[in-house]
């Protein structure tokens, strides 16, 4: 038997290799899916054998990957994970959070002249999108098949109840149905953390902190547990008390926690693509 040929003389041997579209790659496959999809893969440059530098992919972005050191949202996030969820129908999906077609990645828009009002996109779409909006519905109704799937869950009295159509083992013991809070899946075209920005601006009514008056929720608190990222709605005020925590650096470094702005810019921009902003 002959020794493994290099790629370069299979080319010449077998030309048509060159036209391969089931390439193996799966770097490129990550950082392909980065861009559509927002979820950026970390990971480290190793040496090879041959000397040659390698890029190890060893995972994705873990937001707020200190909040296990906070007592209090280290007991939020159990209080959280304690909750019933349910995954709505992708029309409600639509409705509640805008997760459809026109507000995810896939229309790849740029940023519009600012409306405080912002724009309806319900009817934007390209004449190619076809394939990638039925691709889209296609993920959401997955989601709500109940296949495993990063998802977003909003912490706010707020999120609506979905009380879904179980089956009848599933009742409670006086024949009635108890609801669940619903969960945002992370969809084709979607990142986690823009899944959390449409949430936020369409659903988060108050400070998961305090019940201050002006506890206006600005920003949202990003916590990453497995699948699940977990939303809570921060005013200024507790967000500068949460991040002062980590201050000193006894609990570690100032970036332990992530937020994201809730301040209305990306609503009146026509919520641009994540890659163009
Ligand atoms: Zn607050």
């Amino acid at each position: 038997m002959s020794a493994q040929m290099s790629r370069d003389d299979l080319l010449v041997k077998y030309p048509s290799l060159d036209r391969d579209i089931h390439r193996v790659d799966r770097l490129t496959d990550l950082f392909e899916a980065a861009a559509t999809q927002g979820h950026k893969p970390v990971g480290q440059w190793k040496r090879r054998r041959d000397g040659r530098e390698k890029f190890v992919v060893t995972g994705h972005v873990t937001y707020s990957p200190g909040a296990r050191n906070h007592p209090r949202i280290s007991d939020a996030l159990d209080e959280a994970r304690a909750q019933k969820r349910t995954v709505p129908e992708p029309d409600d999906l639509a409705a509640l959070a805008r997760l459809d077609y026109a507000h995810s990645n896939l229309s790849d828009r740029d940023r519009l002249s600012y409306d405080p009002d912002g724009y309806g996109l319900d009817e934007v779409y390209s004449i190619e999108s076809r394939l990638h909006r039925h691709k889209l519905a296609a993920s959401l109704h997955a989601a709500t098949m109940g296949e495993p799937m990063v998802s977003v869950v909003l912490i706010d009295p707020n999120v609506p109840a979905v009380q879904p159509d179980m089956p009848l083992r599933w009742r409670n013991k006086d024949g009635s149905v108890s609801s669940s809070a619903a969960t945002f899946p992370v969809g084709l075209g979607y990142s986690p953390k823009r899944v959390a920005e449409l949430v936020m601006h369409f659903l988060a009514s108050q400070c998961r902190w305090c019940d201050r008056a002006d506890g206006r929720p600005d920003f949202g608190l990003l916590c990453s547990a497995g699948e699940t990222v977990y939303l809570f709605p921060t005013c200024r005020n507790c967000r500068d008390e949460l991040a002062s925590f980590f201050a000193d650096g006894d609990h570690g470094s100032t970036q332990s926690l992530d937020f994201i702005a809730n301040d209305g810019d990306l609503h009146g921009t026509g919520w641009p693509a994540d890659r163009r902003r």
